[in-house]
C-alpha cells in the first residue's frame, strides 16, 4: 500500500464540485477609491456659501490633500515588506489536499516585481533560490517556499485551443506552464508551438490521463519518460516538470517521475472553473501554484486571476524560473 496514496480530488475535472475550498468569489473592482476630495469638488457651485463656509472648505482640501501625500508615502513601504517570518510560514503548510515536502530556500534581494501599465505587476529575477530535494523520489510542490509576492499558472489538458488566450498571455506578458496531455499535443501542435513563442512551457500530464496509482511500473514509464522524450522531440525542450492527473500520485508514481528526469511533481493552492478562483486559503500566498484547464472558460478564469493579483499586488512568475 502506498504510504503518501491520495484521494480524488474534485477540483481537477469536475467543475461544479468546489467543496474542498471556502469558494470565495472575487468581487472585480469592489473597491473604495472614493475620498472626501471628491465629495468637496468644484467649489463653484456653492456660489452662495458664506466666508466660513469657505475657510472649513480650504481645512478639509488640506487635510485631504496631506492624507493622499500620507498614503502615497506608505504603499510602497508596505509592498516591500517581506519578513523572513512570512517565508518560514510558506513552507510546510498543508492544503486540504496536498502536502509539501521540505525543500530548502534561501532569500536574497529585495523583491522580484516592478509595476507594469496595465496594473499587473511584472516578474523579475526571483529573489529565492529553491534548492529542491534530488533523490529517488520526485518532491511534491503545490506552493514554491519563497518570500516574493509571485503566483504560478499551471493549465491543464488541452482540449479548447483559443488563440484569444495566447494573444491575453502576449499581451500582458504573463508567462504560463502547459501540462499537457499527449493526445492534443498531437492534434494542437501548431498551437502549442505558438503557446511556447508566446512564454509558454510545456511540461508533462502523461499520455492517456489515467489514474497512475493503478498501473504498471511500464505503464507509468510509458505515462511519463515516454511523454517527456516525445515533448522533447516536438517541442524542443524535455520537460523537468510532471502533474499527475486528477492529483493522483503514490510512492512509485514519484520514484518513476524522478527517473525520467522530472525535478518536481507539481500540485496547487487553488483553482480556477467557470469565472471563479478557489483558493486553499482565500488569499494568495507567496509561491501559490494554480490549477487551471484549456477550456472554453480559460479567458474568463485568466482575467478574474489578473484582476485578484492585481488586488493583493501579486505577479505572475515563470515556475521554472524557481523549481524545474
Ligand atoms: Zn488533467
Amino acid at each position: 500500500m502506498p504510504t503518501d496514496a491520495r484521494t480524488p480530488n474534485a477540483l481537477e475535472h469536475v467543475p461544479t464540485r468546489v467543496e474542498l475550498f471556502d469558494g470565495e468569489r472575487i468581487d472585480a473592482g469592489a473597491t473604495s477609491e472614493t475620498s472626501a476630495l471628491d465629495v468637496i469638488a468644484d467649489p463653484q457651485e456653492s456660489a452662495g456659501v458664506t466666508r466660513r463656509a469657505w475657510t472649513m472648505l480650504l481645512a478639509l482640501v488640506v487635510i485631504g490633500s496631506i492624507a493622499v501625500v500620507v498614503v502615497t508615502l506608505t504603499v510602497p513601504d508596505r509592498k516591500a515588506t517581506r519578513t523572513a517570518a512570512a517565508g518560514a510560514a510558506t513552507r510546510g503548510e498543508q492544503s486540504p489536499m496536498v502536502g509539501d515536502d521540505n525543500i530548502a530556500t534561501t532569500t536574497s534581494g529585495s523583491g522580484p516585481t516592478t509595476a507594469s501599465e496595465s496594473g499587473l505587476a511584472t516578474a523579475v529575477a526571483p529573489s529565492t533560490t529553491v534548492k529542491l530535494p534530488g533523490g529517488s523520489a520526485a518532491p511534491v510542490v503545490s506552493r514554491v517556499p519563497t518570500t516574493d509576492k509571485v503566483i504560478f499558472l499551471g493549465i491543464d489538458d488541452g482540449m479548447v485551443r483559443d488563440p484569444a488566450v495566447l494573444e491575453f498571455f502576449r499581451t500582458n506578458k504573463i508567462p504560463f506552464t502547459v501540462f499537457l496531455t499527449k493526445n492534443f499535443a498531437s492534434v494542437g501542435e501548431g498551437f502549442w508551438k505558438d503557446a511556447v513563442a508566446a512564454g509558454g512551457v510545456i511540461e508533462g500530464h502523461t499520455a492517456t490521463h489515467p489514474d497512475l496509482r493503478k498501473l504498471s511500473w511500464n505503464q507509468l514509464n510509458n505515462e511519463i519518460c515516454k511523454v517527456a522524450d516525445a515533448y522533447g522531440k516536438q517541442f524542443g525542450a524535455r520537460p523537468t516538470l510532471f502533474r499527475p492527473p486528477y492529483g493522483l500520485y503514490d510512492d512509485r508514481v514519484r520514484a518513476t517521475a524522478a527517473s525520467c528526469g522530472m525535478k518536481a511533481i507539481v500540485m496547487w493552492k487553488g483553482a480556477t472553473n467557470d469565472g471563479r478562483l478557489d483558493l486553499a486559503e482565500n488569499v494568495l500566498k507567496p509561491g501559490d501554484i494554480l490549477l487551471m484547464h484549456w477550456r472554453s472558460d480559460l479567458l474568463d478564469n485568466l482575467k478574474v486571476v489578473v484582476e485578484r493579483c492585481k488586488e493583493q499586488g501579486f505577479a505572475i512568475a515563470r515556475l521554472q524560473s524557481y523549481i524545474g
